[in-house]
């Protein structure tokens, strides 16, 4: 994965381009099972388990309990565990404003512009990392979506990208 559109909380701050702390928490000793039992449920047979703590981003829990008005919009990076490389905007729009306007990452050194950013946050909220293409070479996913009719989903994405661009590669780049 590679871009990914969060709506966090419009209090939430941390450091731009950083991955989140909450996805580096250092392991725990699973507490279902001992030593000797290989067979765990928990942690299938690791002995330890993973800690996460999410962002305080929207899920469809939090909307039926809060409603949406206090969560922003926020472009994620997924390429490492995951973390924010823009402010919290108001809305779709101000959101590919500023990401245009600081020239933020949509694939290593590329980046996009503001129709090509509105048009991935306001349809899939998601895009792989990059695509290659023997007609545009490897380009981000982002400018990728551009090609594309209607998308409503980033399992439609990937099989659309492919489809349109007859790619029978896919390729994951940092
Ligand atoms: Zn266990």
């Amino acid at each position: 994965m590679s871009r990914e559109v969060r709506r966090a909380h419009k209090k939430f701050k941390f450091q731009l381009g950083e991955t989140w702390w909450g996805y580096l928490l250092a392991a725990l000793y699973c507490q279902s099972c001992t030593e000797e039992d290989d067979d765990c449920a928990t942690c299938e047979g690791e002995h330890s388990v993973q800690p996460i703590v999410e962002p305080p981003t929207l899920s469809h829990d939090h909307v039926f309990t809060y409603g949406e008005e206090e969560y922003g919009w926020q472009m994620w990076q997924t390429v490492s565990e995951g973390g924010p490389i823009s402010i919290v905007c108001d809305s779709p729009e101000e959101l590919a404003h500023w990401l245009e306007d600081n020239n933020a990452s949509s694939f290593g050194y590329d980046t996009s512009t503001y129709e090509q950013w509105l048009k991935m946050i306001k349809g899939p909220g998601w895009s792989i990392s990059g695509v290659y293409t023997p007609e545009k070479g490897i380009q981000s996913g982002v400018n990728a979506i551009e090609d594309l009719a209607e998308v409503v989903s980033a399992e439609e994405m990937i099989h659309d990208v492919l489809e349109a661009n007859k790619i029978d590669k896919e390729r994951e780049i940092l």
